[in-house]
């Protein structure tokens, strides 16, 4: 893992979110992409080198609906990233960590993203994502 790749952050209202982050960062959010196999509709934000992205559950079953019912709006991950995530998923998994999607997935901005349980994390539900190289 070499950097912080973004924060996410579960939010009741996207549409209201990206307005309240647009007057705290001083910068629109730079897209808006639905991710329907996790129920979820995300935005980001650049913060200079950094990236923040707001999650609203787009169906009951969503993983943000369970979370903002269980603890509110608020952090609900912190993003990694790595330059070969299977290596570093194998490389967790040897270290004891439990390991939510051991084949990694299609996650939001062009990445393969995998999580790992925050059981074992301090209670911290980290994500791990790659970049997808084009071509
Ligand atoms: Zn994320």
């Amino acid at each position: 893992m070499h950097k912080i790749e973004h924060l996410g952050i579960a939010v009741k209202n996207l549409e209201e979110s990206n307005i309240l982050f647009a007057k705290l960062l001083g910068t629109e959010h730079y897209k808006i992409e639905e991710v329907a196999s996790e129920g979820v509709r995300t935005s980001f934000f650049k913060s200079g080198p950094n990236k923040v992205e707001l999650l609203e559950a787009t169906n009951a079953d969503s993983p943000i609906a369970k979370f903002l019912e269980k603890k509110g709006e608020g952090i609900h991950h912190i993003a990694f990233a790595v330059d070969d995530i299977v290596a570093e998923i194998s490389r967790l998994k040897g270290e004891g960590f439990k390991v939510l999607n051991e084949i990694p997935k299609k996650g939001a901005d062009n990445k393969l993203v995998a999580f790992l349980h925050p059981k074992g994390t301090n209670d911290v539900l980290v994500e791990l994502c790659q970049e997808i190289k084009e071509g």
